[in-house]
């Protein structure tokens, strides 16, 4: 044990003598989570040493948390949530799972595109981790040019040659919101009608399936995030290794508005009971030292302004030089709705 680790336990010991029931409360956090990376334990366990705040966490899917938090109600013991994609956190949002907070730190760390819209009290989520949705490609079946944009994915060059997973998948629902941002209603529909003609296949299976359906000839061209394809990159299996060797990557709109970014992000529950914990850990998650492991362990990049992570498999695929869209993701809770109408009007499974 280390004198740090002693002094620590003294403390505790100490406090614990001392302990009413509020100021055992103060030194809680209750983190409800949908990430499970290994690194995050690093997080949580420097949180806890450097603050004296013990972390209760609790591990479950993104549709399990918000039931879970839905269910819970008032008597939930949330504290922080934390989500991926920013589609999930604007429906957690809208079913008034969130508590806004305001922190001067944050505002001042991550990026305001990578938020929710701010309002009087605050803002009710933010990223902390953001991945990006690129185009994969057969090099034997397809052109380097014929897929440098979104919008191509939509042209009948690639006719018979698209697949995506599910279009209702959050993952879809994010980037689809945004392109019909910026095109607007009528030429954004239209495109994802132009995708669905062009499709392969009926949308199925999640991003590594569509990777490795271009790999195997299924289809010429598929969506994915990054962190799928850096996991099969640096997975011990020769044959992912070989799925990768099989297939490019594009960060697509690079002459334009740039390639879809998404997030990971967390917000303050709504009926928090340690807000002023919560947003301190917040602000910890938005350090240097604790961006690295959260960004690290899903092979993502960092969120924060000025935050630079090494990741071999990012870099091997262009994902650091790339430039990113910078629609303020606040856009998904706008448009969601708007685009699964379009999906369900143009048959996008
Ligand atoms: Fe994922």
């Amino acid at each position: 044990m280390t004198l740090r680790h002693l002094t620590h336990f003294i403390g505790a010991a100490a406090l614990a003598g001392l302990a009413t029931t509020a100021l055992a409360q103060d030194k809680v956090l209750n983190i409800y989570s949908a990430r499970h990376y290994q690194t995050d334990e690093v997080i949580y366990d420097t949180f806890t040493r450097t603050t004296g705040i013990k972390i209760n966490r609790v591990d479950a899917d993104d549709a399990g948390i918000v039931a879970r938090l839905r269910a819970e109600g008032a008597a939930s013991p949330a504290d922080v949530v934390l989500l991926v994609d920013a589609a999930r956190m604007a429906t957690a949002d809208s079913q008034g799972l969130f508590r806004p907070f305001k922190s001067a730190k944050l505002d001042a760390a991550i990026p305001a595109n990578l938020r929710a819209t701010p309002t009087a009290d605050g803002v009710t989520w933010t990223g902390f981790s953001t991945r990006a949705r690129v185009i994969v490609y057969d090099p034997l079946r397809v052109k380097a040019e014929d897929v440098a944009t979104y919008e191509q994915l939509a042209d009948p060059k690639l006719k018979g040659l698209v697949c995506t997973r599910s279009g209702s998948h959050p993952y879809n629902l994010s980037l689809f919101a945004t392109v019909v941002e910026r095109l607007g209603d009528e030429k954004g529909e239209a495109w994802l009608k132009g995708v669905v003609s062009n499709m392969a296949r009926a949308p199925k299976g999640g991003d590594t399936d569509q990777i490795k359906a271009v790999a195997s000839g299924e289809c010429g061209v598929a969506l994915t995030n990054t962190y799928y394809a850096a996991r099969l990159l640096k997975s011990d299996k020769p044959e992912d290794r070989a799925v990768m060797e099989r297939v490019r990557i594009v960060f697509p709109n690079q002459g334009t508005g740039g390639t879809h970014v998404n997030i990971a992000g967390g917000a303050v529950a709504k009926h928090a009971k340690n807000v002023a914990n919560a947003v301190q850990f917040m602000e910890f998650l938005s350090s240097p030292f604790a961006q690295e492991y959260f960004a690290n362990g899903n092979n993502e990049f960092p969120a924060a302004k000025g935050v630079k992570v090494e990741n071999a498999a990012l870099k091997a695929m262009g994902g650091d030089t790339f430039k990113a869209e910078n629609i303020p993701l606040a856009v998904v809770a706008k448009n969601m709705t708007k685009v699964q109408q379009m999906l369900d009007r143009v048959g996008y499974k």
